[in-house]
């Protein structure tokens, strides 16, 4: 069965008692019955005390915004996936269009942060998405069937039961321009059939696909209508609790 889940990245935002006021504001608010896992990506600062909160509502879970390819060693500033687990993190992003540009990161070095998530017990959500050039070249599906090949398709059927696509345009992340529901159903439905042909059908119905490019509480119940959609990620709008909380809701 596969779920519905809202996650949050905060990006470089919220210093330490802001984030952690939000956190403790949308746990507090987020007191309705309802089966969506949330998922919030803090910065590095707030991932220790986020995971020890007393009373954190247990519907949410905490990730880390990336991890390092590399167990341990000379990589200053870096920080590896065991040392997110050894704050008792169960959850990474990994291949964030922002981390791709600004450090390079390719197919293959996701697949090595990817092996290492996985190897130290963490759930990753992998985003991929195209830009707007290569949509209007409509070698879109192409560029993301390359992304999910080279740095997923290596994995195990149980190794991938462990993984969230975040399925994100950059042409719409922090744009205000967001994918149109059909836009978007029509890219999910591409990636759970690629999941099938590799993994079959048990595989890719119970593979999680987000939606995330300016998803916000206006546009959310829309696009989470649409039959391959499971949720969101979503950047700004989630450094509002009341913003995010009705994201959450919009199901
Ligand atoms: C993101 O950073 O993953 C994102 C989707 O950002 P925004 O919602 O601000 O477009």
């Amino acid at each position: 069965m596969r779920n519905k889940i809202v996650a949050a990245n905060w990006k470089m935002n919220l210093d330490y008692k802001d984030g952690i006021n939000i956190l403790k504001e949308v746990s507090d608010k987020l007191q309705f019955n309802t089966n969506t896992k949330v998922i919030i990506a803090t910065s590095y600062i707030h991932l220790r005390e986020a995971v020890s909160l007393n009373n954190l509502n247990s519907q949410i879970n905490i990730a880390a915004q990336n991890c390092s390819a590399y167990d341990s060693g000379a990589y200053t500033s870096d920080i590896s996936a065991k040392m997110i687990n050894s704050c008792g993190v169960k959850y990474v992003i990994l291949g964030h269009s922002e981390c791709r540009d600004n450090f390079n990161e390719d197919n293959y070095l996701l697949m090595q942060k990817v092996s290492q998530a996985l190897s130290n017990n963490l759930h990753v959500i992998f985003c991929c998405g195209e830009t707007l050039l290569q949509r209007q070249k409509k070698i879109h599906f192409k560029y993301i069937e390359k992304q999910l090949e080279e740095s997923l398709f290596h994995l195990s059927s149980d190794d991938i039961s462990k993984i969230y696509i975040a399925y994100e345009p950059i042409w719409a992340i922090g744009t205000g321009v967001t994918a149109s529901s059909s836009q978007a159903q029509e890219m999910h439905k591409y990636i759970r059939s690629l999941f099938s042909k590799k993994y079959g059908d048990t595989c890719s119905a119970n593979i999680s696909i987000l939606y995330g490019g300016s998803c916000n509480s206006e546009n959310a119940s829309e696009l989470f209508s649409q039959p391959d959609i499971d949720g969101g990620l979503i950047g700004g709008a989630s450094l509002k609790a009341d913003s995010f909380i009705s994201i959450i809701k919009s199901f």
